[in-house]
């Protein structure tokens, strides 16, 4: 008998019937004697169509209420699944985050987890329940819903499994795996059996959009075997786990990248202490989240400063940016919301050289210029122009040897 918290997305249970066949799949796996925690999204949809609601009334929408409403498409799949699993003859129980005691912090829209009271979730498994979770949302200190950053039923899942020491966290969602790049971008792209939870991080991170980012670090800080599959087809799907000596490494495993990017440059800042902190400090508090980080050597005792974020938070770094380069008497401030990130992902790249030439090499053969690079020990990554990115990927998909056999 084993302890499992299975997540399903938003297709997953996108109509009624769905519901209904994610029943079936939970009480197969309860008749085999495990114990469920079943994770849910809102229904395919949903809550875009919520945020869009909000937007219409009031943009940006007050983050708090924004919570209140988002957090009710969960709340209705929670209740149907558990309604579709009594029926079955499978006594089941749904819990909102707040009545799960998944506790966070106070960042509306964006609240991480802090820590999870799972004595009434541990009670009803004793007592043989299917306990249905809402994904997505918890509860701060106040009793105000929080939600956890979209995506986020992925990372409730992982933190249920690991307060719990569940046996397996399996992500049920449309793709059967993750794959060595995005397959509508390169119909080649083929399926992974293992990825290292180190890979997958720059994957999900990089904008491979199986799995929130959150979810992936939170199960390797927690030692969750963590693993992809198909809600809608059978197979083994992808198990995320830990390097092994010895494994047999692939060079790459993988081509992420990221659309949803901007960048932004302050030319002719002092080339003095504190400056990067000057710029980037206020960023920082605005709670902007930081990607790369570039700084050109200095010339004449003034440097200049580019560095992206996401594309939703563009608008708002380049009205911070504007304010701080007039107090730092800086040249110009610089913003370009059309580019793109891509990255080359793979462990195997730390033993093996000549992996930038080829590269960079590959991007030149296409006449795609290179407006960042930057590197880690298991990734190298590109800013190039929105307009190239299809071509950039199979190009270098097809450079790494990643296609099908
Ligand atoms: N429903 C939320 C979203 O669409 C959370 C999730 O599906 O994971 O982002
Ligand atoms: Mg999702």
């Amino acid at each position: 008998m084993a302890l499992l918290v299975q997540k399903y997305g938003g297709t997953s249970v996108g109509s009624v019937e769905r519901i209904q066949s994610v029943a079936l799949k939970v009480k197969k796996a309860r008749d085999e004697g495990h114990q469920m925690v079943v994770v849910v999204s809102a229904m395919s949809g949903e809550t875009n169509r919520l945020v869009a609601l909000a937007k219409a009334i009031q943009e940006p929408s007050n983050p708090r209420e924004l919570d209140v409403l988002l957090s009710t498409g969960e709340q209705v799949t929670i209740a149907l699944l558990a309604m579709a699993l009594e029926k079955i003859g499978c006594p089941a129980r749904s819990y909102t985050g707040f009545q799960a005691h998944i506790l966070t912090d106070s960042a509306f829209n964006k609240a991480r987890i802090q820590e999870i009271d799972d004595a009434r979730v541990r009670a009803d498994l004793e007592a043989g329940f299917v306990v249905v979770v809402a994904g997505f949302q918890g509860v701060d200190e106040q009793g105000d819903i929080t939600t956890l950053g979209r995506g986020g039923s992925d990372t409730t899942a992982v933190a249920m499994a690991a307060a719990l020491k569940a046996d397996e966290c399996q992500i049920f969602t449309d793709v059967d795996g993750v794959y060595t790049t995005d397959p509508r971008v390169e119909p080649k792209a083929r399926k992974l059996d293992k990825i290292t939870f180190e890979e997958m991080l720059e994957m999900a991170s990089l904008g491979s959009k199986v799995l929130q980012i959150r979810s992936v670090e939170f199960a390797g800080k927690y030692h969750v075997p963590l693993r992809v599959l198909s809600s809608f087809e059978e197979g083994e799907g992808t198990l995320i786990t830990f390097e092994e000596d010895g494994m047999e490494e692939a060079k790459i495993s993988g081509i992420a990248f990221n659309r949803d990017e901007a960048k932004l440059t302050v030319r002719g800042v002092p080339d003095m202490p504190g400056v990067a902190y000057k710029i980037l400090g206020p960023i920082g508090e605005a709670n902007i989240e930081v990607d790369m980080i570039v700084q050109n050597i200095s010339h004449d005792g003034t440097t200049d400063l580019t560095f992206t974020v996401h594309r939703n938070d563009y608008r708002k770094a380049l009205a911070i940016l504007q304010e701080v380069a007039k107090g730092l008497n800086a040249r110009e401030v610089l913003g370009d919301d059309t580019i793109v990130k891509i990255s080359l992902v793979g462990v195997g790249m730390r033993s093996h050289a000549g992996i930038a030439g080829t590269m960079f090499g590959t991007l030149a053969k296409e006449g795609i210029n290179i407006r960042m690079i930057s590197t880690s020990e298991i990734k190298i990554s590109v800013v190039i122009d929105e307009k190239y990115l299809e071509l950039g990927v199979r190009a270098l998909h097809e450079a790494f040897g990643l296609a099908k056999a």
